[in-house]
């Protein structure tokens, strides 16, 4: 029994653009069931077909099986205005369509609390019930039903995510499909830290950042910080962090400065450098041997100058324009501050770049070299190491560009909206640092929980499932 396309029994035939109705094959006998429609299922009249829909496709199909197994639909089929979970009264309306679509399902799998609440009549916290199987009554018989979290629950929670994985290899079991390969766990051989918005915003660290250089040490996991910030010397960030009470030296620090110290001696030996840079930067620069000039140098050298004037812009347009290459430290745009945002030398590498019609080198992140230069400071190999920030364009694209591995944090720039419609992915994504050791600690535990035997057929005694 389908619902009118015109159906209005219930009042969210108000604002639907149409009826969703459920997609996939009835024939296996395994019924996903989820909440209301959303905005991408009412437009597209289909189940599951935004980010929660493309979250369950990729867990389906690590586990051999995709949407022509099973049949998704929803508690309503209609959507509740605003994304609301449905009322009482518009589930029971709807029970009846529903019921019809699990009429002769041998496993019902309900997908976050509307389907919860509506199919065994549970209000508590998901985390009491998920995963393990009760029977309910559809039409006076009883069907097998697995309360289990919504796709959407589990972008940012690796419990949730690991509980709906759990789920999934107990639907391929049902389908007989053989177990997944284990995906590839992360290694930690060395982690690169960004700054600003990962283990500290403004002047305050991140909760658990701190515990976390404590657990790096203990695990003898080397680590360094990298910033793109070249507005201060090392020791400035060194100073920085252990007054806000991180156990560093100076030597775990990777300023971008650093890093175009290092370009310059290795690939620029010997050539006269006109710093525009701040003086503390243009201390650090000298007394790294650097030979600076101040008149017909071979390179102008754009640092975060935050004294930066009309004069020393001036000298580095002529500079430029007589032939001078120009090499920046890093490209950020924009500089985070504890309240806002200040400009940092993206604007400017793009007048001198118009002006003088060249190319800046750029050093810091996302060029690949930055990462490679902390890879060999702490003595591993790149793709051994992770690189965690929260900025996707520079922290994460960096990594992309080396073929490592990274984690975003969701303390800083990036939020969600960000995250989905970037085409910059980084390996995991957390809250903040203070998940990472458990994310470690679990790269370093093998020892995978054995499999216990396959659930039966509720038909002939009702499955203990290896959750139980
Ligand atoms: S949600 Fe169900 S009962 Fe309500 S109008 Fe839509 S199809 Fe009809």
């Amino acid at each position: 029994m389908r619902p009118d396309p015109d159906c209005r029994l219930c009042g969210l035939c108000e604002g639907r653009t149409q009826v969703v109705y459920p997609d996939g094959n009835p024939g296996n006998g395994i019924i996903f069931v989820g909440e209301g429609p959303g905005e991408n299922e009412d437009l597209k009249g289909r189940p599951f077909v935004g980010k929660s829909g493309k979250i369950l496709e990729d867990m389906m199909a690590a586990h051999g099986f995709g949407r022509a197994d099973v049949m998704i639909t929803n508690t309503v089929k209609c959507r509740p205005p605003g994304n609301r979970d449905p009322l009482p009264e518009e589930m029971a309306a709807c029970r009846p369509f529903l019921f019809s679509e699990l009429e002769d399902a041998r496993l019902v799998v309900g997908l976050g609390k509307s389907a919860c609440r509506n199919l065994m009549g549970y209000e508590g916290p998901m985390s009491q019930i998920v995963n393990v199987p009760v029977t309910i009554d559809i039409n006076g018989r009883e069907v097998l039903f697995i309360p289990t979290y919504h796709p959407a629950a589990t972008i940012y929670n690796r419990n949730s995510r690991a509980a709906l994985d759990e789920t999934m290899r107990v639907v391929s079991q049902w389908l007989g499909r053989p177990e997944r390969q284990e995906p590839k766990t992360m290694r930690f051989g060395g982690l690169m830290l960004d700054m600003d918005g990962t283990v500290y915003k403004g002047g305050v660290p991140i909760p658990g950042a701190r515990e976390l250089i404590s657990f790096l040490r203990d695990q003898r996991v080397p680590f360094v910080f990298l910033t793109n910030n070249s507005s201060h010397p090392r020791s400035f960030y060194g100073d920085k962090l252990r007054r806000l009470g991180f156990d560093v030296t100076d030597r775990e620090v990777l300023t971008s400065t650093i890093a175009t110290i290092r370009f310059l001696l290795s690939q620029r030996m010997g050539r006269t450098v006109y710093p525009v840079a701040v003086p503390g930067v243009v201390d650090e620069l000298r007394e790294a041997g650097i030979p600076l000039v101040e008149e017909d140098p071979d390179i102008v050298l754009l640092t975060f100058d935050t004294m930066i004037t009309y004069e020393k812009i001036n000298r580095a347009y002529r500079f430029l324009k007589g032939g001078a290459e120009l090499i920046a430290t890093h490209p950020d745009d924009l500089c985070p501050t504890e309240d806002s945002y200040d400009i940092d030398i993206g604007p400017f590498i793009r007048m001198f770049e118009q002006m003088c019609q060249t190319t800046a080198t750029v050093i810091g992140k996302p060029n690949r070299l930055m990462l490679e230069m902390a890879a060999r400071e702490m003595g591993v190999d790149p793709g051994e190491c992770v690189m965690v920030g929260d900025r996707l364009y520079t922290d994460i694209a960096m990594a992309q560009n080396a073929g490592t591995q990274s984690v975003l944090v969701l303390s800083g720039e990036t939020d969600e909206g960000m995250l989905e419609g970037s085409d910059i992915h980084p390996t995991a994504v957390l809250g903040s640092v203070a998940e990472l050791p458990e994310l470690i600690l679990q790269s370093f535990d093998d020892r995978r929980q054995p499999v216990a035997g396959h659930p039966t057929d509720p038909r002939g005694q009702v499955a203990r499932c290896s959750w139980l």
